[in-house]
Protein backbone atom coordinates (compact mmCIF):
# COMPACT_ATOMS: atom_id res chain seq x y z
CA UNK A 1 0.00 0.00 0.00
CA UNK A 2 0.88 3.83 -0.26
CA UNK A 3 1.73 6.04 2.44
CA UNK A 4 -1.69 4.84 4.26
CA UNK A 5 -4.43 7.83 4.71
CA UNK A 6 -5.99 8.28 8.37
CA UNK A 7 -9.27 10.02 8.62
CA UNK A 8 -9.63 12.10 12.12
CA UNK A 9 -13.10 12.78 13.57
CA UNK A 10 -12.63 15.23 16.54
CA UNK A 11 -13.83 17.81 18.65
CA UNK A 12 -13.95 21.91 16.53
CA UNK A 13 -13.35 22.47 20.85
CA UNK A 14 -10.89 21.73 23.31
CA UNK A 15 -13.01 20.42 25.91
CA UNK A 16 -12.62 21.11 28.96
CA UNK A 17 -10.16 18.80 30.07
CA UNK A 18 -6.80 19.66 28.58
CA UNK A 19 -6.00 16.40 28.57
CA UNK A 20 -7.93 16.11 25.24
CA UNK A 21 -6.07 18.59 23.51
CA UNK A 22 -3.26 16.88 24.48
CA UNK A 23 -4.34 13.76 23.15
CA UNK A 24 -4.82 14.87 19.68
CA UNK A 25 -1.36 16.84 19.81
CA UNK A 26 0.22 13.22 20.22
CA UNK A 27 -1.83 11.72 18.12
CA UNK A 28 -1.09 14.31 15.26
CA UNK A 29 2.57 13.83 15.95
CA UNK A 30 2.36 9.98 15.76
CA UNK A 31 1.15 10.16 12.68
CA UNK A 32 3.29 12.10 11.19
CA UNK A 33 6.25 9.88 13.05
CA UNK A 34 4.73 6.86 11.05
CA UNK A 35 4.77 9.18 7.84
CA UNK A 36 0.97 8.21 7.48
CA UNK A 37 -1.69 11.24 6.09
CA UNK A 38 -3.87 13.02 8.05
CA UNK A 39 -7.19 14.23 6.49
CA UNK A 40 -9.42 15.67 8.76
CA UNK A 41 -11.94 18.62 8.33
CA UNK A 42 -9.62 21.02 7.74
CA UNK A 43 -10.25 23.70 10.60
CA UNK A 44 -7.70 25.20 13.05
CA UNK A 45 -9.68 25.26 16.22
CA UNK A 46 -9.81 23.05 18.95
CA UNK A 47 -8.76 19.27 18.89
CA UNK A 48 -9.33 19.46 15.10
CA UNK A 49 -6.38 22.24 14.76
CA UNK A 50 -4.21 20.71 17.52
CA UNK A 51 -4.09 17.33 15.74
CA UNK A 52 -2.96 19.12 12.22
CA UNK A 53 -0.40 21.51 13.83
CA UNK A 54 1.00 18.29 15.81
CA UNK A 55 1.17 16.44 12.55
CA UNK A 56 2.60 19.47 10.46
CA UNK A 57 5.22 20.47 13.28
CA UNK A 58 6.44 16.70 12.83
CA UNK A 59 6.60 16.97 8.92
CA UNK A 60 3.74 14.96 8.39
CA UNK A 61 1.86 15.06 5.12
CA UNK A 62 -2.33 16.97 5.94
CA UNK A 63 -5.17 16.68 4.10
CA UNK A 64 -7.73 19.11 5.17
CA UNK A 65 -11.42 19.26 3.55
CA UNK A 66 -13.80 21.74 4.74
CA UNK A 67 -17.20 23.18 3.32
CA UNK A 68 -17.34 26.89 2.04
CA UNK A 69 -19.41 28.41 4.87
CA UNK A 70 -17.31 27.00 7.71
CA UNK A 71 -13.73 28.41 6.41
CA UNK A 72 -14.67 31.50 8.86
CA UNK A 73 -16.15 29.72 11.83
CA UNK A 74 -13.71 26.72 12.07
CA UNK A 75 -10.85 28.96 10.85
CA UNK A 76 -9.97 27.07 7.42
CA UNK A 77 -6.31 26.23 7.67
CA UNK A 78 -4.84 26.83 4.66
CA UNK A 79 -0.94 25.93 4.92
CA UNK A 80 -1.89 22.09 4.92
CA UNK A 81 -0.23 19.78 2.43
CA UNK A 82 -3.29 20.02 0.59
CA UNK A 83 -6.64 22.13 1.19
CA UNK A 84 -9.94 21.09 -0.28
CA UNK A 85 -12.77 23.36 -0.44
CA UNK A 86 -16.51 22.08 -0.46
CA UNK A 87 -19.52 23.32 -1.17
CA UNK A 88 -21.22 21.40 1.30
CA UNK A 89 -20.92 18.97 4.25
CA UNK A 90 -21.92 16.01 2.14
CA UNK A 91 -19.32 16.35 -0.04
CA UNK A 92 -16.84 16.97 2.51
CA UNK A 93 -17.52 14.04 4.27
CA UNK A 94 -17.44 12.29 0.88
CA UNK A 95 -13.96 13.05 -0.08
CA UNK A 96 -12.53 12.71 3.37
CA UNK A 97 -13.76 9.02 3.39
CA UNK A 98 -12.54 8.64 -0.20
CA UNK A 99 -9.39 9.46 0.62
CA UNK A 100 -8.54 7.49 3.63
CA UNK A 101 -7.48 3.90 4.59
CA UNK A 102 -8.85 3.81 8.09
CA UNK A 103 -11.04 6.47 10.29
CA UNK A 104 -9.81 7.35 14.30
CA UNK A 105 -12.53 9.14 16.20
CA UNK A 106 -11.11 11.46 19.16
CA UNK A 107 -13.30 13.10 21.29
CA UNK A 108 -15.73 15.54 19.85
CA UNK A 109 -19.39 16.62 19.95
CA UNK A 110 -22.43 16.24 17.35
CA UNK A 111 -20.27 16.52 14.36
CA UNK A 112 -17.79 13.73 15.38
CA UNK A 113 -20.58 11.31 16.20
CA UNK A 114 -22.44 12.44 13.00
CA UNK A 115 -19.65 11.33 11.11
CA UNK A 116 -18.63 8.18 13.40
CA UNK A 117 -22.21 6.71 12.63
CA UNK A 118 -22.28 7.27 9.12
CA UNK A 119 -19.28 5.18 8.60
CA UNK A 120 -20.39 2.85 11.23
CA UNK A 121 -23.80 2.72 9.38
CA UNK A 122 -21.94 1.97 5.80
CA UNK A 123 -19.61 -0.90 7.99
CA UNK A 124 -22.86 -2.39 8.88
CA UNK A 125 -24.24 -2.18 5.25
CA UNK A 126 -21.39 -4.16 3.72
CA UNK A 127 -20.37 -1.05 2.23
CA UNK A 128 -16.71 -0.70 3.04
CA UNK A 129 -14.34 -2.39 5.34
CA UNK A 130 -12.16 0.57 6.66
CA UNK A 131 -10.83 0.32 9.69
CA UNK A 132 -12.89 2.16 12.54
CA UNK A 133 -11.09 3.22 15.70
CA UNK A 134 -12.68 5.37 18.80
CA UNK A 135 -9.84 7.00 20.60
CA UNK A 136 -11.35 6.31 24.23
CA UNK A 137 -9.37 8.96 25.83
CA UNK A 138 -9.94 9.67 29.51
CA UNK A 139 -12.87 7.32 29.07
CA UNK A 140 -15.06 9.73 26.97
CA UNK A 141 -16.70 7.35 24.98
CA UNK A 142 -17.65 4.96 27.55
CA UNK A 143 -21.03 6.12 27.19
CA UNK A 144 -21.06 5.71 23.85
CA UNK A 145 -20.01 2.55 23.84
CA UNK A 146 -22.74 1.60 26.60
CA UNK A 147 -25.46 3.13 24.10
CA UNK A 148 -24.08 0.45 21.25
CA UNK A 149 -23.76 -2.27 23.96
CA UNK A 150 -27.35 -1.40 24.83
CA UNK A 151 -28.63 -1.19 21.50
CA UNK A 152 -27.25 -4.64 20.61
CA UNK A 153 -28.65 -6.16 23.87
CA UNK A 154 -32.33 -5.25 22.75
CA UNK A 155 -32.10 -6.74 19.70
CA UNK A 156 -31.89 -3.55 17.22
CA UNK A 157 -28.47 -4.37 16.03
CA UNK A 158 -26.43 -7.59 15.61
CA UNK A 159 -23.63 -8.21 17.96
CA UNK A 160 -21.09 -8.56 14.72
CA UNK A 161 -21.75 -4.39 15.02
CA UNK A 162 -19.25 -4.01 18.06
CA UNK A 163 -16.83 -5.74 16.40
CA UNK A 164 -17.25 -3.14 13.47
CA UNK A 165 -15.38 -1.10 16.19
CA UNK A 166 -11.82 -0.97 18.06
CA UNK A 167 -11.50 0.58 21.13
CA UNK A 168 -8.07 2.02 22.30
CA UNK A 169 -6.56 4.00 25.14
CA UNK A 170 -4.25 6.17 23.81
CA UNK A 171 -2.52 7.61 20.47
CA UNK A 172 -0.01 4.86 20.99
CA UNK A 173 -2.74 1.67 20.86
CA UNK A 174 -3.83 3.70 17.98
CA UNK A 175 -0.90 3.72 16.01
CA UNK A 176 -0.42 0.09 16.81
CA UNK A 177 -3.97 -1.08 15.98
CA UNK A 178 -3.43 1.07 12.39
CA UNK A 179 -0.44 -1.19 12.03
CA UNK A 180 -1.68 -4.21 12.01
CA UNK A 181 -4.86 -3.75 10.40
CA UNK A 182 -3.25 -1.99 7.68
CA UNK A 183 -0.90 -4.43 6.79
P1 LIG B 1 -17.89 18.61 16.68
O1 LIG B 1 -17.54 17.19 17.02
O2 LIG B 1 -19.37 18.90 16.85
O3 LIG B 1 -17.02 19.60 17.35
O4 LIG B 1 -17.64 18.75 15.11
C1 LIG B 1 -16.46 18.24 14.56
C2 LIG B 1 -16.48 18.47 13.09
O5 LIG B 1 -17.60 17.83 12.51
C3 LIG B 1 -16.56 19.94 12.69
O6 LIG B 1 -15.69 20.16 11.62
C4 LIG B 1 -17.99 20.07 12.20
O7 LIG B 1 -18.09 21.05 11.19
C5 LIG B 1 -18.25 18.73 11.63
N1 LIG B 1 -19.68 18.45 11.54
C6 LIG B 1 -20.68 18.92 12.31
N2 LIG B 1 -21.87 18.45 11.90
C7 LIG B 1 -21.62 17.69 10.83
C8 LIG B 1 -22.42 16.94 9.93
N3 LIG B 1 -23.74 16.86 10.05
N4 LIG B 1 -21.80 16.30 8.94
C9 LIG B 1 -20.46 16.37 8.81
N5 LIG B 1 -19.65 17.02 9.61
C10 LIG B 1 -20.22 17.69 10.60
Amino acid sequence: MQQPSICVYCGARPGNDPAYMDIATRFGAALAAQDWRLVYGAGDVGLMGAVARAAQDAGGDTFGVIPTHLMQLEVGKRDLTRFVVTENMHERKKVMFMNSDAIVVLPGGAGSLDEFFEVLTWAQLGLHAKPILLLNANGYWDPLIGLIDHVIDQGFADASLRALISVVPSPEAAIATLRDALS
